[in-house]
């Protein structure tokens, strides 16, 4: 579709291993609220983590979002489009780039420590166990540039964050007010090994690829807010962020790769495609009855809906529905 709407929205998926239910659910409503605005929606393979990426999964998604009819406009394995390469692993001369952003603007730092360390000084988070920096390694004369010889290091690369609450409204849960320095603390942008943490790799390529909304899973809801200081401290307009309820299973726990009888697998073995979406759309509350329908007829359905999503932390279904 040729379009003028400056509106872009993307599906970033890990290929550690086939899609379920639950990430059906995040690239289906994804895909419609870009389409809705007329805009474009782009596939990035978020393959960062060398030990549980694979190629083959990244065909198997790409495969199963086109026999669901999810096409894309840009990106993917075969990096169609003009903002790539797609595939994360392929972008470490970009991410280098805006490392040394980082590092002139004096708030990068190496840290040392160990995990021990990390745990006797580290706070656990109060709502979801994660911990929180406690600040060992940061350095007392901030800020203070690093420099190029430092970068080079095998240490962990730390960011000193501002006593800054960060606010944002979420197309879905509403108004966030997040604490950032003791929410999240000081985080780490490149890691001892060298890889790129996601917070710094998904900001870089939000921007990059000029991504005007991003819809995702709840869970990644309070990462909104590293991910917005980030893209102003690199001089980048963040993106609307819509976080859609994660999916459970029959027993209330978040669907998981592991939840064989929701992969794709098992559901293309029962049901059509079109039953899948048409299921998928009456979770999200954009039709009354699981009939089958496709993303394409779906469409002006969704666009007369404002957001339709309800801002729960999650939406419990059934394998044997
Ligand atoms: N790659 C992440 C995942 O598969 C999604 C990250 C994001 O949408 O920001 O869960």
């Amino acid at each position: 579709m040729i379009t003028d709407s400056p509106v872009r929205g993307r599906f970033a998926p890990s290929p550690t291993g086939r899609m379920h239910f639950g990430n059906l659910f995040t690239a289906l409503i994804s895909w419609l609220s870009a389409k809705k605005a007329g805009g474009r929606w782009v596939l990035r393979i978020e393959d960062l983590d060398p030990q549980r990426s694979r190629y083959e999964y990244a065909r198997q998604i790409e495969e199963d979002l086109h026999t669901l009819g999810l096409d894309w406009d840009e990106g993917g394995v075969d990096n169609i489009g003009s903002c790539g390469p797609y595939c994360q692993s392929q972008r470490h001369d970009i991410y280098l780039h805006s490392l040394e952003t980082l590092r002139q603007s004096g708030l990068l730092y190496p840290c040392r420590c160990s995990r021990a360390d990390l745990h006797a000084s580290s706070a656990p988070h109060a709502s979801d166990g994660r911990f929180v920096y406690g600040g060992k390694c940061r350095p007392h004369d901030l800020p203070r540039v690093m420099t190029r010889e430092e970068l080079q290091l095998p240490v962990a690369l730390r960011l000193a964050v501002p006593q800054t609450t960060i606010e944002f409204t979420d197309m879905v849960f509403g108004h966030q007010s997040i604490d950032l320095a003791s929410e999240w603390g000081d985080f780490i942008v490149r890691r001892a090994d060298k890889a790129w943490a996601y917070q710094f790799a998904v900001v870089v390529d939000d921007a990059l690829m000029g991504i005007t909304e991003v819809v995702r899973g709840a869970d990644l809801l309070s990462s909104s807010a590293p991910q917005i200081w980030l893209h102003r401290l690199l001089g980048y307009e963040p993106p609307q962020f819509a976080h859609l309820p994660l999916i459970c299973n029959s027993d209330g726990v978040r669907l998981s790769k592991r939840d064989a009888s929701l992969g794709m697998e098992a559901l293309l073995a029962r049901y059509t495609p079109a039953e899948i979406i048409g299921n998928l759309a009456h979770i999200a509350g954009i039709i009354s009855e699981p009939q089958p329908i496709t993303p394409s007829e779906l469409l002006p359905i969704f666009s007369s809906l404002s957001l339709a999503i309800p801002p729960t932390d999650t939406i419990i279904t059934s394998s044997n529905q």
